[in-house]
This record gives C-alpha cells, sequence and structure tokens, in this order.
C-alpha cells in the first residue's frame, strides 16, 4: 500500500497540468469566485453547508498576502450577496505567517473585523506542527478582542492535542477536530492508524465535555459513526459533520437525510495546481486515494 501510494507521488510533477487538471478537478470548485459560488450554492440546494478556502499557500510576498485577504473579503461580499450557507476557513502562511507576523495578525484582524459585521464565521486552518503555537496564540489573541465568531482546528494525529483541548476548555471555542493531513515526526505526532483515532476518539469526548461547538471533520466511516453516537440527542447547533469537496458525497447526503448538520470544505483559486501537487505530496496517502479514486472512475467495477 505504502509502496503504491510513494510510487503516485514520485510520478506526480512528471504528469502534465491538464490531467492533474482533470484528478483535481472533483475537489476543486475551480479557479474563480463565480465556481466557488455555485458550488456552494449547489451544496446548499442539497442541504448542506459549505466552508469557503481562497487557495494559496506559503506566499512569498507581502503583496500576495494582502491579495488572499482580499480575495476573501470578496468571497464574504458573494457570500452576504448570494444568501449562501457558508463561512470561510483561512491558512495562516497565505496570510504572511512566516513572512511578516505583524502583518499577519493585521490581516486576520481585518478580515474577522469585515466577517463579523455580515455575521459570518472565520475558521483558522491548521497547518504544519511549526505553526500551531502561533495560530492557537492569534485564535486567543481574537477571542480576547471579543470577536466570537472565530474557530479553530485541532488535529487528532499531534501528541499535544488533548492538552491543547483542555487548555482551550475555557474559551468554549468552536473546534473542527480532523486527524491532521501533514506528516510529522514521531516525536510529535501518532503514526498508528488505530492510535490516531483513538486520539481522535479521546479529543472528541474531551470536546464535548467542555460544552464546545464542534465540528467533526472525518471521512472515517469507524469514526463518524462514534461521532454520531457521542452527538445522539445533542442539539444541532451545537455540532456538525464536516467533509471536504469530492469525497464520500453519498456519505455527507445520507448524513443529510438523516437529519445531521453537514457542512463541505470549498477550495477555490488560481494556485489550484499547486494546492492540488502539494496536498498530495505532503501526505503520499492522499495520492493513494485519488490514484485510487481515479482508477475506479476509469475502470468501472474494478
Ligand atoms: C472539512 C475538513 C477540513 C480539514 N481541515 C484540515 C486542517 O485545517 N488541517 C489539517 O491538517 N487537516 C485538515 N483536514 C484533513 C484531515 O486532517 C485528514 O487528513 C483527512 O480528512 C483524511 O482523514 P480522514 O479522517 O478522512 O480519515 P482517512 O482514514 O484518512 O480517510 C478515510 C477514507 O476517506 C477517503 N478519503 C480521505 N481523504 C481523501 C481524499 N483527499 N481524497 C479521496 N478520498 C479520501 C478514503 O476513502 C479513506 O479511506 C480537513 C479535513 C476535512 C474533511
Amino acid at each position: 500500500m505504502k509502496v503504491f501510494d510513494r510510487a503516485v507521488v514520485r510520478v506526480l510533477p512528471a504528469v502534465p497540468r491538464s490531467v492533474v487538471r482533470r484528478v483535481a478537478a472533483p475537489y476543486i470548485a475551480g479557479s474563480t469566485l463565480d465556481d466557488a459560488r455555485s458550488t456552494v450554492a449547489a451544496l446548499n440546494a442539497e442541504g448542506m453547508r459549505a466552508t469557503v478556502d481562497v487557495l494559496g499557500e506559503e506566499i512569498a510576498r507581502p503583496d500576495e498576502a494582502r491579495s488572499i485577504a482580499n480575495a476573501y473579503r470578496d468571497a464574504l461580499a458573494a457570500i452576504a450577496a448570494d444568501s449562501l450557507d457558508a463561512n470561510i476557513s483561512i491558512k495562516l502562511t497565505g496570510f504572511g505567517l512566516k513572512l511578516d507576523q505583524a502583518l499577519c495578525r493585521e490581516l486576520v484582524f481585518g478580515l474577522v473585523a469585515d466577517a463579523a459585521e455580515h455575521g459570518t464565521l472565520v475558521r483558522l486552518d491548521m497547518e504544519d506542527s511549526s505553526t500551531t503555537d502561533a495560530t492557537l496564540a492569534l485564535y486567543r489573541e481574537l477571542r480576547a478582542a471579543g470577536y466570537e465568531g472565530v474557530g479553530v482546528v485541532l488535529q487528532a494525529a499531534l501528541r499535544r492535542t488533548l492538552d491543547d483541548v483542555l487548555a482551550l476548555a475555557p474559551l468554549v471555542p468552536s473546534v473542527r477536530l480532523c486527524k491532521g493531513i501533514y506528516v510529522e515526526p514521531q516525536s510529535l505526532a501518532f503514526q498508528g492508524f488505530e492510535e490516531i483515532r483513538a486520539s481522535f476518539v479521546a479529543c472528541l469526548d474531551a470536546l464535548l465535555d467542555a460544552g464546545c461547538r464542534l465540528a467533526i471533520a472525518t471521512h472515517d466511516e469507524w469514526l463518524i459513526e462514534r461521532a454520531l453516537e457521542r452527538v445522539d440527542g445533542l442539539p444541532r447547533e451545537r455540532y456538525e459533520m464536516q467533509m471536504l469537496l469530492g469525497v464520500r458525497a453519498e456519505r455527507a447526503r445520507r448524513l443529510v437525510a438523516d437529519g445531521h448538520p453537514v457542512r463541505v470544505y470549498v477550495p477555490y483559486g488560481e494556485q489550484w495546481y499547486e494546492y492540488s501537487l502539494r496536498r498530495l505530496q505532503e501526505n503520499p496517502r492522499v495520492a493513494g486515494y485519488v490514484a485510487k479514486d481515479v482508477l475506479a472512475r476509469v475502470v468501472p467495477g474494478r
């Protein structure tokens, strides 16, 4: 399995852009805001909420960070103009976290103030472990400044996460819990599939005990079932199930039919190629899923 995943990653840079585009298409709304608008509208029509992600990470210049912040402003305006059921997710490296922390802070505070006027939540995505402390610190700063409409993401794969849950609990945060997509060293992260699942469940329990508003972001059926057992009887505003665009869409529909709130993560932007390659290279397992998914579509019944 691992050999197959790594082989897929090795050949990726040699794959023509047009092929990567076809492979990436189900997972990305498109390159323009209009693409994101129509994807979100279609999800809303199926009873699903969305979170809009403007592609662009690890920028090299301050003007790139500003232009990502502006793209998010446009997304907020479009969400309001079309009365879409959507919020936004941002990656701090796209706002200059590794370039200029003061700029990053200024841009995020500006965007959160704008979102607050629209009543739209801004969630800080969680990137690799070199950004965890800074991301949680900025989240705390935003809350200390009185912004309630902000959320954060915690990664079950990280050994520190249960402690982070306990430390954040007094804030009763809005948390998206996911496994974590980045390959991290053993000293920082659980490596085993079952260990990560066990950590996910432990964090889920701790977040529910703390009364948090919880977004459960996983396509892992075993975890979905554990989560559903735990949220049974909770009011709809306390939790939602989250999935990525193009992944297990039929499961998402079934969750909606069963009465659960579901939100789909909708990335869009010019940088779809870089995003796709990086996502696949960051985690060979994802490359393996995607390759198998594509094979299944090309060779039905395989
Ligand atoms: C809404 C949402 C937001 C996220 N935000 C973050 C974040 O801020 N930071 C972060 O580090 N990670 C984030 N992730 C990614 C997450 O950490 C995992 O890497 C990803 O969800 C895969 O883990 P899984 O729980 O779905 O379980 P897995 O066991 O990895 O996957 C279960 C099954 O889902 C399918 N699957 C999973 N991913 C894909 C895919 N990409 N393509 C095709 N099939 C797939 C496969 O069939 C697989 O067998 C997010 C995930 C979601 C759903």
